[in-house]
């Protein structure tokens, strides 16, 4: 990752953090996006730049096309490139369908899909521009499985795949390669708000018998970016110890 600008949307928490800190060892600069914890992202650079890397935090909601324009505006400015473009800011507002309200499903839809569709267009004229680029998108197993109580997640998740695959065949031919990394049970604050029974029968689910790590996640986005994975191109890689099988 030596030379290599990376943004991580979401970087300030869960798996964005370990993506953003692994990357920040490897020797990329990584721009730290987030919403609303700033101390968070503050601590993610403190650590990157305390081990001798490069890190900047930036705050935008993926939500708003403002916000992501700005956030893209001030990369082109600072860096005057972006190589890899990593689109893992999430929410969920879990609700059973006939209790989900329009904008329960408006704000995980316009979040978990419209924002990696924002920044991807935000990042498209840059990569071209530069002949190169890599971009990542966090997906979830939900996305192909589905799970009761969270009909919106899974169709922003499933559409973040249509999304992967159709940039893939647009940038491919450009030296810009596009793919998803769909986890499984992941322990993170997204994770949390599992009660401890839901915990154990989620963890009964897995073969390999426990909840993964961000860093299980965050390896894999790192292979993805690496020269070892030149050839892959337009893939989903499921990464959830099992579950499905
Ligand atoms: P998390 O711990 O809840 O962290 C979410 C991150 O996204 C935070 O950094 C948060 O920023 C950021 N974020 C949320 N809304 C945003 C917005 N509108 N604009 C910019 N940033 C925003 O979540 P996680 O578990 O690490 O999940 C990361 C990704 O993995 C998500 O896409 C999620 O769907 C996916 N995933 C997670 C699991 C799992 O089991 N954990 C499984 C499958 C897929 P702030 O800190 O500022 O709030």
């Amino acid at each position: 990752m030596n030379d290599k600008v990376i943004l991580v949307t979401g970087g300030s928490r869960g798996i964005g953090r370990a993506i953003a800190l692994q990357a920040g060892t490897q020797g990329a600069t990584v721009v730290v996006n987030y919403q609303s914890n700033e101390d968070a992202a503050r601590d993610v650079v403190k650590q990157i730049t305390d081990a001798g890397g490069a890190a900047t935090a930036m705050r935008a909601d993926i939500a708003n096309t403002d916000d992501v324009n700005t956030m893209f505006q001030a990369i082109k400015e600072q860096y005057g490139r972006l190589d890899v473009l990593v689109n893992n800011a999430g929410i969920t507002r879990d609700k059973l369908v006939m209790r989900l309200t329009d904008e329960d499903w408006d704000s995980v839809i316009n979040t978990n899909l419209g924002g990696a569709f924002r920044c991807c267009r935000a990042v498209a004229p840059l990569m071209l521009k530069q002949k190169e680029g890599v971009i990542v998108n966090i997906g979830s197993v939900i996305g192909t499985a589905g799970a009761a109580g969270q009909a919106n997640y899974s169709a922003a998740k499933a559409g973040l795949v249509g999304l992967t695959k159709s940039l893939a065949r647009e940038l491919g031919s450009r030296n810009i390669r596009v793919n998803a990394v769909c986890p499984g049970f992941i322990d993170t604050d997204m994770t949390q708000i599992l009660k401890p029974e839901q915990r154990e029968a989620a963890i009964k689910q897995v073969p390999l018998g426990r909840l993964g790590h961000p860093d299980d996640i965050a390896s894999v986005v790192m292979f993805l970016c690496s020269p070892g994975a030149a050839y892959i191109h337009g893939t989903v890689i499921t990464v959830d110890g099992g579950l499905f099988i």
